[in-house]
């Protein structure tokens, strides 16, 4: 498909619900909240009694799917955030209609003896709430929903505003998958207009028996809040380590790969560097000649401040997410489009290095050694437990600094996306769940625990 092809679709889709002022037409999308709950336990009741080859042929169908409109959700969801860049985003489809595990994360644990035969399975909750952001919307969407499916449940979803006809759009694609391939319509639902009174009616509804809060820190103490299980992938400020025993130049590579991938969207993403003072310089040189870094003078720093937060000290949601070559056009700096990263020398307290900004601005924090780059490492996560970052030979560092850290992901001489399967081994999730400890989330984090005994039979040793 042309660019022209995907660009004119795109604008279709868009103009078909501005102009409805509706997103009838679409499935799994509804007016209120309670019809949407009431919707998705009625498709819970035939899932749950589907063997585990239907679900898994439903999850095929969605995967090809994907494929097919990875550049469409791409493009819808930088058209309507603003935010990413759309060849990434479309990597981040493909990455989820590959990678995101199914039904094989689905298993059991047998004992067997002399008194019997004891099974513990992977059973669904039901119909699972989901609270989305804007930062990845359809691939949390879709990642979320193909696991959530393999484990028995449907879901419904209140994404974030900003991104709703991305949301729409996908849950739609999915609900066609699973008609397709002969399951049930609304496997995914959501509401045409999400709001926080939409996502309290979920948090408080007797069907929804599980949380799920994909977000900044508000939304997933509030889920936290409401009396229910819940599962909370939290904000992060990942930082990246990088000692005198690394090979120099190949951290300054991943790192800037890694903290520009999808313009720093990524929670996981490198957001600063805390160097060791021996290879600060040689590391800050390579990231300026070889890898694209702009180095922001004290004046641009200071312009940057001035427009990357609002007066009460916010994030500007207009930079987030924007590419470093926009961030400088905002501040009056012209680069050639090379330039895919901002950085700067600073200390660690600076706003632009102490903040979880999601924009391709690389501060870095000159360490006198080893001991002292691990404690401003801890500082700079601020408990977030979420993710971190090392450059280092020395196993015994490593080892030191993943204790130190006690992040859910740690990524040892790599671009942090290696963490999700992309360039490294194991699988992708948009749903990290550092505050509540699951860490990355798949279709086994969706279940519950169902022990189910045979006493004194079934043993056939
Ligand atoms: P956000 O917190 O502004 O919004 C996330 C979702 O929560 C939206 O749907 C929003 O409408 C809703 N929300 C916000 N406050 C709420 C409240 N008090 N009650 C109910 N719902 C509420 O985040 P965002 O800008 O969309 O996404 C970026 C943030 O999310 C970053 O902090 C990033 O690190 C984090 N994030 C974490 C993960 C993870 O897996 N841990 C993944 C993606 C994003």
């Amino acid at each position: 498909m042309t660019e022209n092809q995907i660009k004119s679709i795109v604008e279709e889709v868009m103009a078909k619900m501005q102009l409805s002022g509706s997103t009838s037409g679409m499935h799994g999308v509804f007016s209120d909240m309670n019809t949407a709950i009431a919707k998705a336990k009625e498709a819970q009741k035939i899932v749950r009694v589907m063997s585990m080859d239907q679900r898994e042929k439903i999850i095929s169908k969605m995967r090809e799917k994907i494929r097919e409109n990875a550049e469409t959700m791409a493009r819808m969801g930088v058209d309507e955030t603003g935010m990413g860049n759309v060849g990434d985003k479309i990597l981040k489809h493909l990455l989820v209609a590959e990678k995101t595990p199914g039904t094989e994360d689905i298993t059991t644990t047998a004992w067997s003896g002399d008194r019997g035969l004891t099974l513990v399975e992977m059973g669904p909750f039901g119909v699972i709430g989901a609270i989305t952001p804007c930062t990845n919307p359809s691939e949390t969407v879709l990642c979320n929903t193909m696991g959530m499916l393999a484990g028995g449940n449907t879901v419904v979803f209140n994404p974030h505003p900003q991104a709703i006809k991305t949301s729409i759009y996908a849950i739609n694609l999915l609900n066609e998958a699973s008609l397709e391939a002969g399951g049930p319509d609304n496997i995914a639902c959501t509401v045409e207009k999400p709001t926080l009174d939409t996502s309290g009616v979920m948090m408080k509804h007797p069907d929804i028996p599980l949380l799920v809060a994909t977000g900044g820190p508000g939304v997933v103490t509030a889920v936290l809040s409401c009396g229910k299980r819940g599962i909370g992938a939290g904000a992060g400020n990942p930082p990246a380590l990088v000692d005198e025993t690394a090979d120099i130049r190949k951290a300054a590579e991943d790192i800037v790969n890694g903290c520009t991938f999808d313009n720093n969207l990524p929670c996981i993403a490198e957001k600063e560097i805390v160097a060791v003072d021996s290879i600060c310089d040689e590391l800050m040189r390579y990231m300026v000649e070889e890898q694209g870094c702009y180095l922001a003078s004290r004046e641009v720093q200071d312009k940057l401040i001035a427009t990357v937060f609002t007066e009460k000290g916010a994030l500007n949601r207009k930079c987030v997410g924007r590419s470093a070559k926009a961030l400088l056009a905002m501040v009056g700096v012209e680069v050639p489009d090379n330039i895919r990263c901002i950085t700067f020398e600073g200390p660690k307290e600076h706003p632009l290095i102490t903040t979880e900004l999601m924009m391709p601005i690389l501060g870095v924090v000159r360490a006198k050694n080893f001991e002292d780059a691990v404690e401003q490492a801890v500082w700079l996560e601020h408990g977030n437990r979420h993710s971190a970052h090392i450059h280092s030979k020395n196993v015994d560092r490593i080892t030191e600094y993943a204790r130190a850290m006690d992040t859910a992901i740690l990524v040892k001489n790599g671009p942090s996306y290696a963490a999700l399967g992309f360039g490294g081994e194991g699988f992708p999730t948009f749903t990290i769940a550092s505050r509540t400890g699951e860490g990355l989330t798949s279709a086994a984090t969706f279940t519950k625990r169902r022990r189910c005994t045979m006493s004194d039979s079934l043993c056939i040793r």
